[in-house]
């Protein structure tokens, strides 16, 4: 039997595509080496922070505030589709500076907004303090971001496959893809250590390990793991209620006193583990951000990859071998991006043109590359 769309990888953005695709009436078949959500979707803070990410002025801010708003849209669709709340919540979000240099950065970053038409205020020290008492006393000023977002990324993952199921999306668990079967320039398939499973179209989610996939021609650094350290405590009330940036991480606060510190950022290849330099790492930032944190109790640090890419934009849309698709290096904002991603792939798995993101993130932009 040949599938019609197999999909290489259970994380947000193979989920979040096989929801796109059996909602439109199609009965993708994916394969994951563990279970959804094992990797980095599950490990993530679930911020949905278009303005928090705009780093510089250029095409892909329009595209992260057009993922956002399909978030709610979509946190909606999967309540009412598997009883799931995914914790979608506006919460807004505040960044702190604590000297002279970080205020002028949030300075020049408030006018870029403005100029880009979102909300955002500048704030003295004292009414960030009135917003949010347990606020670090070390502070000069702040920017705040009412329009940031917020999610439980294992909820959505959860919410995610199971609406993906019930429209027709089939999940094999526990099967790793060996690589992929190409002959004459088109995908027909993959192989299973020693089967080949046929298919005439393969989308590749495989998050960090996208690369190490034999038969995709993509040079290994294209995709490449940043670790992720995270910590999770637990307050009673909770101290904060927006997200905070500072202090080189952030906290990320549920409304049930549960709250997120993180997260390192390291090029250590594919070690899994959670150091001591991890946690002293999150334990300055929660000082930084709010040093009553410090006295929160630890419940678990946890740790995963994000894929990154050289020029921090993902790959989601075909390849030049016909038929393999590809939809990973997403970094730090695959949260963020998993509904317009699962969106943009499917039509471009109907044979729809995708519009400014499909011209972004081109996966063919780094064959180019890797011919000359
Ligand atoms: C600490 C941390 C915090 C983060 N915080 C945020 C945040 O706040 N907001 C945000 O938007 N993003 C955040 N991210 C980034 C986000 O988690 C990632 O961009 C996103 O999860 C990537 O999704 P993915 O599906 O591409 O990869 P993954 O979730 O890693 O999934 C890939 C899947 O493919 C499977 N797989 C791999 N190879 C094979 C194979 N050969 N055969 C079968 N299966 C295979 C794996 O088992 C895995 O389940 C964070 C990441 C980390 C690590």
């Amino acid at each position: 039997m040949t599938e019609d769309v197999l999909i290489i990888g259970a994380g947000v953005m193979g989920c979040a595509t096989a929801h796109a695709l059996a909602k439109r009436g199609a009965t993708p078949l994916v394969l994951e080496r563990a279970v959804p959500g094992a990797e980095a979707s599950s490990v993530a803070a679930g911020i949905l922070g278009p303005a928090l990410e705009a780093e510089h002025d250029g095409p892909s801010l329009p595209v992260a505030q057009r993922a956002l708003e399909m978030h709610g849209a979509l946190a909606e669709e999967l309540l009412e589709a598997t009883g799931v709340d995914v914790g979608f919540r506006v919460s807004g979000a505040l960044m702190i500076a604590k000297d002279e240099r970080e205020r002028e950065a949030l300075v020049e970053k408030h006018a870029f907004l403005v100029r880009r038409g979102l909300r955002a205020e500048l704030l003295e020290a004292s009414d960030a303090r009135a917003l949010e008492p347990s606020l670090t006393d070390a502070l000069v000023g702040a920017l705040s971001l009412p329009d940031e977002a917020q999610l439980e990324p294992p909820r959505l993952l959860r919410a995610l496959a199971i609406a993906a199921e019930r429209r027709g999306a089939r999940f094999k668990t526990g099967t790793t893809v060996r690589g992929l079967v190409v002959r004459d320039g088109r995908v027909v398939g993959v192989d299973l250590g020693g089967e080949l499973l046929e298919a005439s179209r393969v989308v590749v989610a495989a998050g960090s390990w996208t690369s190490l996939l034999p038969g995709l021609e993509l040079r290994e650094d294209v995709i490449f793991p940043v670790r992720g350290q995270i910590a999770h405590c637990e307050t009673r009330a909770p101290l904060l209620r927006r997200i905070v940036f500072g202090a080189g991480g952030y906290v990320v606060p549920r409304p049930d006193g549960r709250t997120l510190v993180g997260a390192t950022a390291e090029r250590v290849g594919f070690r899994r583990e959670v150091t001591l330099a991890g946690l002293e790492r999150m334990a300055s930032i929660a000082r930084g951000i709010a040093p009553a944190l410090l006295e929160a109790p630890f419940v678990e640090a946890r740790v995963s990859f994000r894929p990154a890419t050289p020029d921090g934009l993902p790959l989601v849309g075909r390849t030049s071998i016909e038929g393999l698709f590809v939809t990973s290096g997403h970094y730090r904002n695959g949260i963020l991006l998993a509904a317009l991603s699962g969106e943009l792939l499917a039509d471009l798995l109907e044979g729809r043109d995708g519009g400014a993101a499909a011209r972004l993130f081109d996966p063919r932009r780094f064959e180019r590359d890797a011919l000359g």
